[in-house]
């Protein structure tokens, strides 16, 4: 079956409420304006700028999501914000077990695993991400890692519907350094294999496993013509509107 391509831009901790708001109606008014575009757009700013982001994309089919969550949904957790939170803020989505968030908070398998099950308690869909480093690449490690980190990370409540698989390949996230549309494949293929494993062929098959990692407007279409990618995670080229619109609007048929 078809899947729908997903272009999520990963804003990460950038953008004033300005800027934010500017990038967010541009994105708003050219996928509006593309009619019935063939892809799913989303946007990921910071928690604070979600309500300003969530207004500017009104009625323009772009979703909005968010970077994190925390695993419950309330009570005495100092400076984090809950799935149900988010929710109500008007997120769609979620995004979960971001290598920043695995290096610089430490979070294991078993804490995405804890969010992400959050999240599709709260409504949301989660896009979890998995990725290796360079080190496990250069080690010849790089399928063992991403399939104990799908594995570790996709809650009991998963389904095509509700969860979407981002590979990004540490080594290649805002470094400018992309894995080739090979070494992606390769990886996205034992994704959707393990999928296979766990639900079945026909379930699998629906998933959504999106690339990350430098992705831009030069070297999107080639990922994106790759049996198993089925869009893309983006940072640094979905912070200009023509470069990550570009993406959308280059991917394949
Ligand atoms: C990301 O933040 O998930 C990402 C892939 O960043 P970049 O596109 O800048 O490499």
């Amino acid at each position: 079956m078809a899947r729908r391509k997903l272009i999520a831009g990963n804003w990460k901790m950038n953008c004033l409420k300005a800027d934010g708001v500017a990038l967010a109606k541009a994105v708003a008014s050219r996928y509006k304006a593309a009619g019935q575009p063939r892809y799913d757009m989303l946007m990921c700013p910071p928690f604070v700028l979600i309500p300003a982001i969530v207004e500017a994309a009104a009625g323009s089919g772009v979703a909005v999501g968010a970077q994190d969550c925390h695993a419950q949904e309330k009570g005495a957790h100092t400076g984090d914000t809950s799935a149900w939170m988010l929710k109500d803020a008007g997120c769609g989505y979620v995004i979960v077990g971001h290598s920043e968030r695995r290096t610089n908070h430490a979070e294991t398998d078993e804490i995405v695993k804890a969010k992400a099950a959050a999240g599709l308690a709260a409504g949301l869909k989660v896009i979890i991400c998995i990725g290796e480093t360079l080190a496990e690449r250069d080690a010849g490690q790089t399928l063992d890692v991403n399939r104990r980190q799908l594995h570790g990370s996709l809650p009991d409540a998963a389904t095509p519907a509700n969860t979407v698989i981002a590979y990004e390949p540490v080594w290649a996230i805002g470094t400018g350094r992309t894995a080739s549309p090979e070494q992606a494949q390769e990886v996205h293929a034992m994704i959707r294999a393990e999928l296979t494993g766990r639900y079945g062929a026909a379930a699998a098959q629906e998933y959504r496993i999106l690339y990350g990692g430098s992705m831009n407007a030069k070297n999107a279409a080639e990922l994106l013509a790759q049996t198993d990618i089925d869009g893309g995670l983006i940072g640094g080229a979905a912070l200009k509107v023509d470069d990550f619109m570009a993406v959308g609007e280059g991917s394949p048929k």
